[in-house]
């Protein structure tokens, strides 16, 4: 797996230099979106053409983050102006943009809380027609780590400071919601009520230990199509997706986990809804690079995400039974599921028990009880992501 990585990272340096210079009519920045899940803000730049940026923190007067562009055509949602400025959410209130000098242009994003850029790249899409992105993540952070971000950018350390904050960002996807109540347990309970009780209650572990960002495809009793919740973990730029369901069987003996990983068949149409979608993997960032070894770039990411998912999987399994939740036999299965088509998101599907099992449902509908099952999912998180900083830091 490292010396894929490794060798990903070199490919890209090397095609880097061959990548030439051309003179270059005026692009236009054509939109700035923000996509937000508590502490962690997702800014996305759009542009007629890839864009060269550069970015970094201020403290004096008010905290923001610059991203000095080259000289670029202002045309925000169809207005084309010299200047203006555009509500943001979540870490960032508000963003403003300007021609800075006779020859760059500048956007600044005024923060609504201290924030720390810790990841940005370019994705240029393989359409016609198609914008390119600037994507720039932003974690919040402390008033102390943001002045001190801000005087390594000034130093032009940014990069050692930047690498060090990342935390992995971990999204639930409770299952069901608001007209879809998934299984009924014989007494009436719905399986969208534990589903969303159970993955409020991992988001609060998970956020105690303050080693991860987490965000739930929905917080709240609604109705959430499938695309949508694997959308939102993609354009949050998820590093762990973890679909929470209950299970329902004929047999009301029948009981324990189950965890679901993408089936050989579920490759392929993870594959054709790739393409449907334009999904656009960060590694596929240059159009001057030959098709054929974006391509390679991109199967690579998609087999190493594969080999990711399977390695939760297996550390989930234990990590349930040692917390004392009962497992199924031959726990770890594969299925085509929706939720697990995304191409670059390691994600798993977890059947947590049979919501037509008393016992299971007991468990599961329990706030005491069912705290093994989320320390249980907690532990297994630690031990993945204690192996995947690596990854992640290169990313
Ligand atoms: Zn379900």
């Amino acid at each position: 797996m490292g010396t894929v990585r490794a060798w990903i990272i070199f490919l890209l340096w090397a095609l880097a230099g061959a990548a030439g210079a051309s003179a270059e009519p005026l692009d236009r920045v054509t939109a700035v979106r923000f996509v937000s899940a508590d502490d962690h803000t997702r800014v996305i730049i759009e542009s007629s053409n890839e864009l060269k940026y550069d970015i970094f923190s201020l403290s004096a007067g008010s905290q923001r983050i610059v991203i000095d562009l080259p000289r670029i055509r202002w045309s925000i949602d169809g207005l084309t102006a010299e200047s203006g400025s555009g509500k943001g959410s979540g870490l960032v209130a508000g963003y403003r943009y300007a021609q800075n000098t006779a020859s760059t242009s500048r956007l600044v994003l005024d923060l609504a809380a201290p924030a720390l850029v810790t990841r940005d790249y370019v994705i240029t899409p393989r359409s016609e027609g198609v914008n390119s992105r600037l994507v720039i993540d932003l974690d919040s952070t402390s008033d102390t780590a943001f002045v001190r971000a801000a005087e390594a950018d000034r130093g032009g350390h940014k990069t050692e400071a930047r690498k060090v904050v990342r935390k992995p960002l971990v999204v639930i996807d409770p299952g069901h919601g608001g007209k879809d109540p998934g299984a009924s347990a014989p007494d009436g309970t719905q399986e969208k009520d534990i589903t969303l009780a159970i993955a409020l209650a991992l988001r609060d572990e998970l956020v105690a230990t303050g080693r991860y960002d987490v965000a739930l495809t929905r917080s709240t009793d609604t109705f959430i199509e499938l695309e949508d919740r694997v959308t939102k973990a993609r354009d949050l730029g998820a590093d762990l997706f973890i679909a929470l369901h209950a299970d329902a069987g004929k047999d009301r003996d029948t009981r324990g986990a189950s965890i679901y990983t993408l089936s050989p068949e579920g490759e392929k149409r993870a594959e054709n809804l790739r393409h449907k979608n334009d999904w656009v993997l960060a590694v596929e960032t240059d159009q001057t690079r030959p098709q054929e070894v974006n391509q390679i770039l991109a199967d690579l990411v998609t087999r190493e995400t594969k080999n990711q998912s399977a390695r939760f999987a297996q550390t989930l399994a234990p990590a349930l039974a040692d917390a004392g939740w009962p497992v199924l036999e031959n726990t770890l299965r594969k299925r085509g599921f929706y939720v697990l088509l995304s191409p670059d998101v390691p994600a798993i599907l977890l059947e947590m028990g049979f919501i037509t099992n008393a016992g299971d449902e007991a468990m599961m509908t329990s706030q005491t009880r069912r705290k093994k099952l989320v320390r249980g999912i907690r532990e297994a998180i630690d031990s993945f992501f204690d192996t995947e900083t690596r990854v992640l830091a290169q990313r």
